[in-house]
């Protein structure tokens, strides 16, 4: 889940009118207009005007009570469960507590040891030492990348937990696992083999504690890992183990499409299944085109005629106060695992289950949406694998030389219908205010009368400051070892320098480093402004050429450009460079950028 920003928290808790819902609704909780025109409109919209942007994240909000919210996602049930082969732990305790992780250790591994269909290895170890374990479903018992490849089928990637306290996807994972292995669900595996990760975050899994407020279970794990760091805001400085390896895993067994689970306890409606694509601005339009124009609709479709769920695009109402004024998701920056795939042109889906629906219901609801979602992608994995290789090839041959937007607004993606209630306003109390001093006089409260709001979908991000990118490339000067050992992890192609040459380049001059005011990720994070301004220049043997001319350009600018939301200089790589010792001075920024490939010889760096 992403909580409420404390914006939009204040927007709702402030709000000191009576609620006024939008339209009832008579259209589905889909999508009702064609996103293509809305998504193109994005581009048109592109100007370099307003500040740099500063990365922002939720703040904790105060935890409400799932005893207060009236018939919370409870719907009717999907399809019953196979029940051959062993249970899961929620099954065994009828839903009354989650699996650890040994629990879940020793269930992948009886199936793994029974299955043909199933192979089990190690993604990596956590930061507490504890095995993270990748099961591999496949007709071929694959169980490496070059297996993989040559069973010529894509895979997909499904991912639960890497938020420990949100715990139906790693249930339901061990469920999608037990009934591909009895012959339930074989059928997933004709076009594609199926990676999942049922347990990512291990360390705060078992950190048990009371859960979140989550209509159950009682005992649920942390959101952190053991590092005391949030796993879904490290794409970008890969500073974990577990993220470090799932990037890995990305570079060698390339998945088309990547499903991350999670639950939400966002703003309160009746559907307990929500879900959204990458929203970042400078990801392949085709891509989220190809999502809310054909995918979510048939998953969707079949989650509601098949299984009877209803489902919505995840978000929240941008205040709740005033429905009509759209729901909301803005967590679009590279640093999230949804926006940061599709940066590296693969599908990509957030899978958000509704925290006040029971936990019965978020398991069997979950486990029927990545059941449709598999579906589809099994049926159409020639048609994705085309849809990916496009994007590929079309970022590798013209992304240089265009733009990247480091700053944006929210605009309309489209209509969408949340089945949702009438609201109260409730005073906060002068406890909850001391302890949130961003609270204002009030907070919207469901009451138990059901009301439908067809309202925009706040999720096109229109780029409001725009950086025009260089034609070849960019250079790291030597020195930078944590920056281009970074730039390797996420599988960038890298060249060094043999012989000194000199080239005609842009360096960024410096006009300010600026610094956040708290600590966030372990970091201060830094706001470099300044510009870009042509200079002859001699690079030294050892420089790192970082050519734009490759599929992961788009992840390249947005960690090179220091003006980037997600900048390695952002999250303060450079600090040394930038900030000299003994100096008042800014230093230099010690990445150049390139308008032609330097002419003397270079090395390929071996891949990590
Ligand atoms: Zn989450």
């Amino acid at each position: 889940m992403r909580g409420l920003s404390s914006v939009v928290w204040m927007a709702i808790a402030v709000g000191a009118q009576a609620a006024e819902p939008g339209p009832v609704a008579k259209a589905p909780g889909i999508l009702v207009n064609s996103p293509i025109m809305a998504l193109s409109a994005a581009a048109a919209g592109a100007q370099a005007v307003g500040p740099v942007a500063v990365a922002k994240d939720p703040v904790a909000i105060p935890a409400k009570d799932p005893a207060t919210v009236p018939d919370a996602g409870k719907v009717a049930p999907g399809r019953a469960v196979n029940q051959a082969g062993p249970r899961t732990v929620v099954e065994s305790t009828g839903y009354a507590r989650t699996s650890l992780h040994g629990e879940v250790m020793d269930f992948i591994r009886q199936i793994a040891a029974t299955s043909p269909r199933v192979a089990l290895a190690t993604l990596t170890q956590s930061a507490e030492g504890r095995d993270v374990p990748l099961v591999i479903l496949s007709q071929e018992r694959v169980r490496t990348p070059a297996e993989l490849r040559a069973t010529a089928k894509p895979a997909v990637l499904l991912m639960a937990n890497i938020h420990a306290g949100e715990v139906e996807g790693k249930e339901a994972c061990q469920m999608l696992i037990r009934d591909v292995a009895s012959g339930r669900l074989a059928g997933l595996l004709e076009h594609q083999v199926v990676l999942i990760l049922p347990i990512f975050n291990a360390d705060g899994n078992d950190t048990l504690g009371h859960n979140r407020h989550d209509d159950g279970p009682e005992l649920a794990g942390v959101r952190h890992n053991g590092q005391y760091l949030d796993l879904n805001r490290d794409y970008a400085k890969l500073e974990s183990p577990e993220v470090r390896a799932l990037v890995a895993l990305l570079v060698h067994w390339d998945p088309v499409l990547v499903v991350d689970m999670h639950t939400t306890n966002g703003s309160y409606h009746r559907e307990p299944v929500t879900y959204t694509t990458g929203g970042n601005p400078n990801q392949p339009k085709a891509l989220a085109e190809y999502m809310w124009g054909r995918l979510f609709p048939a998953v969707a479709g079949s989650m509601r005629a098949r299984d009877g769920w209803e489902t919505v695009p995840y978000g929240s109402f941008a205040d709740a106060g005033h429905p009509e004024k759209g729901w909301e998701n803005d967590s679009i920056e590279a640093r999230y695992g949804t926006n940061y795939v599709a940066l590296r042109n693969r599908l990509t889906i957030l899978d958000e289950n509704y925290s006040y629906a029971d936990f019965k219901t978020r398991v069997l609801s979950s486990l029927d949406f990545i059941t449709a979602v598999l579906e589809y992608s099994d049926a159409h994995a020639g048609e994705i694998v085309a849809l990916v290789r496009r994007a590929d090839a079309e970022t590798r041959e013209s992304f240089a030389g265009q733009s990247v937007a480091t700053g944006w607004r929210l605009d309309r993606l489209d209509d969408v219908t949340i089945r949702g209630f009438e609201h109260v306003r409730t005073p906060v109390t002068a406890a909850e205010r001391a302890k949130y001093p961003w609270l204002g006089e009030y907070r919207m409260t469901p009451t138990a009368v059901q009301r439908d709001y067809t309202v925009p979908y706040l999720a096109l991000a229109v780029p409001t400051l725009t950086v025009a990118l260089p034609a070849a490339g960019y250079v790291v000067l030597p020195g930078q070892n944590d920056a281009v050992a970074n730039l390797r992890a996420h599988g960038i192609a890298l060249e060094r320098l043999d012989q000194p040459c000199t080239v005609k380049a842009e360096r960024f001059v410096v006009g300010k480093v600026a610094t956040a005011k708290s600590i966030y990720q372990g970091h201060v994070l830094v706001t470099v402004s300044g510009e870009w301004v042509p200079a002859e220049v001699e690079l030294p043997a050892g420089a790192v050429i970082v050519d734009l001319h490759q599929p992961l350009a788009r992840v390249i600018a947005v960690l090179l450009e220091p003006s980037s939301t997600d900048s390695l200089a952002t999250w303060g790589f450079f600090n040394r460079p930038l900030v000299r010792q003994w100096s008042s001075e800014p230093g230099d920024y010690p990445v150049l950028r390139l308008a032609a490939r330097p002419a003397g010889p270079t090395t390929i760096m071996p891949a990590e």
